[in-house]
């Protein structure tokens, strides 16, 4: 079942270590089918060489394996309680990418001193309180915290990213660590340069309604 949807979240996992967002079998793509409101997931401590459609786990939005006989990724019950809340999210993503992860350590948003980060998140990168892992608690704070946002820093963990589908959470997933790091290295350099708010608003419109074919 699901047989596109699940070729499709394995194609997506692998941007993952491509991009140095991830270490080991850490992080995690999943999607939802918009038809059956079913989730294609990764299956637990699988590394990501190893992937493949049939590894994947289907599960409803309770949590309930439909397809699959690996165990699902311990990160499941913080995408499936973001899916239920959001009916506007398709995709998400989970990483520890280093240079973003190192804001969500010291509880510091990402503040939209670039015009890329004006363009793709529409003001700062958002952080979210600390949660503890195991059960809704990280969706609870991710959905009480993002906002308009497609990506949060959650304190002390990571980040997560949300997307009309799995390739825009991927896609996010990239910028925001693209972001954490040119701005950790302008910190280095000197005061960071605030864009005003209104500019802010602007380039993001522009961006999310005339960029691209
Ligand atoms: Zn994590």
């Amino acid at each position: 079942m699901l047989e596109k949807l699940k070729e499709e979240v394995v194609q997506l996992h692998l941007e993952l270590p491509k991009n140095n967002l991830v270490a080991w079998s850490s992080g995690n793509v999943s999607g939802r089918d918009p038809q059956t409101g079913l989730v294609v997931i990764k299956p637990s401590g699988v590394l990501y060489p190893d992937l493949a459609p049939d590894k994947m786990v289907v599960v409803d939005l309770s949590g309930k394996i439909v397809e699959g006989a690996l165990k699902p990724s311990s990160d499941t019950a913080t995408h499936l309680y973001i899916y239920r809340q959001r009916a506007d999210v398709n995709g998400i993503v989970h990483t520890h990418s280093p240079f973003a992860t190192a804001f969500a350590a010291v509880g510091k948003p990402i503040p939209p001193v670039l015009t890329a980060i004006c363009d793709e998140f529409g003001g700062e990168i958002p952080l979210g309180g600390f949660a503890p892992i195991g059960d809704e608690a990280i969706g609870e704070e991710v959905v009480r915290s993002i906002g308009k946002s497609p990506a949060i820093l959650m304190q002390n963990h990571g980040v997560f990213t949300i997307g009309s589908s799995p390739r825009a959470a991927v896609k996010a997933a990239v910028m925001v660590e693209d972001a954490a790091r040119t701005v950790y290295y302008a910190i280095q350099l000197g005061d960071l340069i605030p864009i005003p708010q209104e500019m802010v608003a602007r380039l993001h419109k522009r961006y999310t309604q005339q960029y691209g074919q």
